[in-house]
């Protein structure tokens, strides 16, 4: 221990990508509210998750996997790649599984960003995107979003993120739609987006809310990775499937790029309760059909709710909404959580005066707009 320097903190021995992060901000669990205010029967609509949780088969499927808990999971994922290549008309070579469609962006990060490189996203997206490319030490370049003229305020400016693609940059990450803000590009304005990147540039489009959007044109990105050996699309169970707790997303790509990710993946990166579990939940198309339709009317309800507050509000694609609540939007959270509902302020996205509500059930989003009318004073 001889000649060592005076001691250094453990943050100082962190590479410095790592000693600059923030660690990703979850959704209040319910359980805290509840121990924190003592508050029971609190409703959360903080995390964008199905209200009516899984179907009944994924139960009847857990109940099946149980038995073999003592045993490793499949490392290769066969019966839910075959499921899945059957589900999106793909070769299961095409698929990559990962623990949450957010295990899938770090292989990505992991596989394709250094410390000399650069990722390219758009202001207010998904807060995983700059945490990734942080923990490489790799540069984040974001784009300004939207304001209104040339696309949906607040959604991603296509062409700004093109031109901020430099030469050491490796990775393009597109939110489609993007959370926390809803918005979503077109099939037509994505692909010439998509046609313009350079080859030497992986871009990802993240469709964690694919399954919710309805509009007739929104892209079929999927049947692209046949024209782009450098297009990665990644999709999750843990939003309109209702399986957040069990953590299992994809990718769809050429298979060149999946056997890249599957260098850097863990061997056994998908449980094998999250395996059995996705197979049953893509065979119940009726459990679906009902979540994004009582989605469909939960936005409705609060489209509704917020013009008669006054409230201005993103208008949204995926299963949660983003409002203006004209104000520091904290303090209004914090006197929510003392009516017993959860939802997220979006103050680390560049949006301190809009709250991000899920949809949940009509009752609780009928509870948590009659909250915000109290608490507004409204
Ligand atoms: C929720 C979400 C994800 C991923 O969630 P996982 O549970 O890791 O699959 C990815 N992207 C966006 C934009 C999300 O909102």
């Amino acid at each position: 221990m001889n000649g060592t320097p005076a001691m250094r903190s453990i943050l100082d021995l962190a590479v410095s990508g790592v000693q600059a992060l923030q660690p990703y901000a979850p959704g209040k669990p319910l359980g805290e509210l509840e121990r924190e205010f003592g508050i029971t029967q609190a409703v959360k609509l903080a995390s964008n998750e199905n209200p009516l949780g899984p179907s009944p088969r994924v139960r009847q499927a857990l109940r099946g996997a149980l038995d073999e808990l003592g045993r490793y999971p499949d490392g290769n994922g066969f019966a839910l790649k075959t499921a899945l290549a059957a589900h999106v008309q793909v070769d299961a070579a095409c698929i990559t599984l990962g623990n949450g469609s957010s295990d899938v962006l770090e292989l990505v990060a992991r596989a394709f960003l250094s410390a000399q490189s650069s990722a390219v996203f758009s202001a207010h997206a998904f807060a995983m995107y700059p945490l990734i490319t942080q923990a490489i030490g790799a540069r984040s370049l974001v784009t300004p979003a939207h304001r209104g003229e040339r696309g949906p305020r607040y959604g991603h400016d296509l062409a700004a993120m093109l031109e901020a693609i430099e030469v050491n940059t490796r990775l393009v990450i597109v939110a489609n739609p993007n959370n926390p803000t809803g918005t979503w590009a077109p099939a037509g304005e994505l692909r010439a987006f998509v046609e313009r990147i350079p080859g030497d540039v992986i871009v990802v489009i993240d469709e964690a809310y694919f399954e919710y959007v309805e509009a007739s044109d929104y892209p079929d990105t999927v049947a692209w990775i046949d024209a782009f050996p450098n297009l990665l699309v990644t999709r999750t169970f843990s939003k309109a499937y209702g399986l957040a707790g069990l953590r299992v997303g994809y990718g769809v790509s050429q298979p060149a790029l999946a056997e890249v990710l599957n260098r850097v993946r863990q061997p056994f990166n998908v449980n094998s309760l999250a395996q059995a579990a996705a197979v049953a939940a893509l065979q119940d198309t009726a459990h679906l059909s009902a979540s994004v339709a009582l989605n469909r009317r939960g936005l409705q309800q609060y489209e509704a709710g917020f013009k008669s507050l006054g409230l201005d509000f993103i208008p949204s694609a995926g299963n949660f909404i983003s409002v203006d609540t004209g104000r520091d939007a904290g303090q209004v959270y914090t006197a929510l959580l003392r009516e017993g509902v959860i939802v997220r302020p979006v103050a680390n996205y560049a949006m301190p005066g809009f709250l991000r509500i899920s949809v949940g059930l009509p009752e609780e989003n009928r509870r948590c707009l009659e909250a915000l009318a109290r608490v507004l004073g409204t």
